[in-house]
């Protein structure tokens, strides 16, 4: 059994087998149940974490409330400065914690390494930003007056994150809420805790390293049970939730019954189309990449091609050519293009999707099957598969989430593919392959693509930190990373000064005394 270097990785990140998770950014505590890490990679326990108690939660959120009046006054190029600094480490870090992606989540060791990479932009993103939240000067109406719009930070920022980005997620969220002057409770995925503690640990010895006070970077653990904590708690004006449609109407509903914000980052049932102007060799490549990369474990992947008649068949034939060639195994193993589920209950919601598209009609032209043998004991390792199906279907109108591309066609102009696109009740990531200039355009036009993210000659999966990241309909709304993004962060303040020894009052009222 190789074990790729993940002794060390662990042994660098301070990860051990057992593991308190709760921490108030330096000190840890760990009283609760234990939740056992699994990796889908091998089947092997990597370790475990506690999960966090009522009195565990009370005591983060007390210590954040007191980092946050100690935080929100110190000036943000200070703050940049320990996002920088958080950067520096992991870059020192990055390998240890790609390996580590990689085997608790189960994506390859180059995307575990594009993730901490992530993580590292986002730091130089908000780094700069820390100098650029800027407000407005507005005219006033009144003789003598001037108004501002000033950007204030919110307070806790709680942060629940899915288990396909086990630190990335994290790293959008928090780096951007730091500079802005808000301290952070993370929950991270209950499949992938230790990701959790290994980033707070890189964080802690940042805080340590510059003296700041417990708080501004806690974490804590568990199931849906320990998230409830955060989404029924006042005390947290903000929470980032990041997972399934279903959790998102669920926290959602919870936050806003307490009349508190929240940022909804949910499931995609994305889409690229592919009109007779496409470059075959970019489509094919695209597609390919799209929809059996993290095998299939994206929010952005790629679950339906809509295309055109005229070349369906062709291209038919080129992806089941391709997916002739893909190595499933080990994600650690260079040589292998697509890795296992997450757990065997994702397993079994793959095998419940392909029995599905069958009963309703589809055709299945790539097989898919759960993998046995040397290299799949974990049981979590299946086959890419391609069914031709309608957009009509039920299953295909949901997001499995795992290997499973839908082939649509489409007759006539763009319009009818864009039709086909927008008709589900996702709205992540889209995509247009076209050399047309008007396909293109008008795909990216008001008519065309209701998603959060619209591409025209890259496909639909990933997205760089340095535009605002989300998406629309069932996928909650939300926007994370980049553009104006932080000010879903901050709380805007309007500002009226008066600078004269009169007092008109609005709407020119007399009020004589
Ligand atoms: P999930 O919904 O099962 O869990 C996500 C997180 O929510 C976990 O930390 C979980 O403990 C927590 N949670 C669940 N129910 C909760 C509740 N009632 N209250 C508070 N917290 C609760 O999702 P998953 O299986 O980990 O991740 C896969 C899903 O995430 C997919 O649907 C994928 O598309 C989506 N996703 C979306 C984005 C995006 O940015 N739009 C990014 C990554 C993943």
């Amino acid at each position: 059994q190789q074990d790729f270097g993940m002794a060390d990785a662990l042994n660098k990140l301070g990860v051990k087998s057992s593991n308190h998770g709760t921490s108030t950014g330096l000190e840890t505590l760990g009283s609760g149940t234990e939740i056992s890490s699994y990796s889908p990679v091998d089947g092997h326990l990597i370790g475990s974490v506690t999960a966090t108690t009522a009195a565990e939660y009370e005591q983060v959120v007390t210590t954040a409330q007191g980092a946050f009046k100690m935080w929100r006054d110190m000036p943000a190029p200070h703050r940049g400065e320990i996002v920088r600094q958080f950067g520096e480490k992991l870059r020192a870090n990055k390998d240890a914690l790609g390996k580590l992606v990689s085997y608790e989540m189960g994506k390859s060791f180059q995307e575990g390494l594009g993730e901490v990479q992530e993580m590292i932009d986002i730091c130089d993103f908000a780094v700069g930003l820390s100098r650029q939240l800027h407000g407005l000067t507005i005219k006033s109406e009144r003789p003598g007056h001037h108004m501002q719009e000033q950007w204030h930070p919110l307070g806790i920022v709680g942060i629940i994150s899915a288990f396909n980005f086990p630190v990335a997620v994290w790293a959008w969220n928090t780096a951007i809420a730091w500079i802005c002057g808000d301290v952070c409770i993370w929950k991270p995925s209950e499949k992938t805790p230790l990701c959790g503690v290994a980033c707070q640990n890189i964080i802690a010895e940042v805080l340590k390293d510059n003296n700041l006070p417990e708080g501004i970077s806690c974490m804590i653990n568990g199931d849906y049970t320990v998230g409830e904590m955060m989404t029924a708690d006042g005390r947290v004006p903000l929470v980032s939730a990041t997972g399934s449609i279903r959790m998102g109407k669920i926290v959602g509903k919870a936050v806003a019954e307490r009349l508190g914000k929240s940022i909804l980052e949910l499931g995609g049932n994305n889409a690229i189309i592919i009109s007779p102007e496409a470059d075959l060799r970019m489509t094919v490549i695209g597609s390919v990449f799209g929809a059996v990369g993290t095998a299939g474990q994206r929010c952005t992947s790629t679950r339906r091609l809509i295309i055109h008649e005229s070349i369906y068949d062709k291209v038919k034939q080129a992806l089941v050519d391709a997916y002739g060639q893909l190595r499933i195994g080990n994600p650690l193993d260079e040589n292998n293009h697509v890795g296992p589920l997450i757990d065997k209950d994702a397993v079994n919601s793959y095998l419940a999707a392909i029995g599905k598209v069958k009963t309703e009609g589809g055709n299945v032209i790539v097989e898919g099957g759960v993998l046995e043998g040397e290299g799949y004991e974990s049981g979590c390792y299946v086959k890419p598969c391609i069914v031709e199906a309608n957009n009509e279907f039920e299953i295909v109108q949901a997001e499995t989430f795992a290997p499973i591309l839908y082939l649509l066609k489409y007759e006539g102009d763009v319009q009818n593919a864009i039709d086909l696109q927008n008709g589900v009740a996702q709205g992540l990531s889209s995509a247009i392959m076209t050399n047309s200039v008007q396909e293109a355009h008008y795909f990216l036009s008001a008519s065309g693509s209701d998603c959060g993210i619209a591409n025209v000659n890259i496909g639909t999966s990933g997205a760089e930190i340095g535009g605002a990241f989300g998406g629309e309909k069932e996928t909650g709304g939300g926007r994370e990373s980049g553009s104006d993004a932080w000010k879903a962060y901050m709380r805007r303040q309007t500002n009226t000064l008066n600078y004269t020894t009169e007092l008109p009052l609005a709407q020119g009222i007399k009020f004589d005394l």
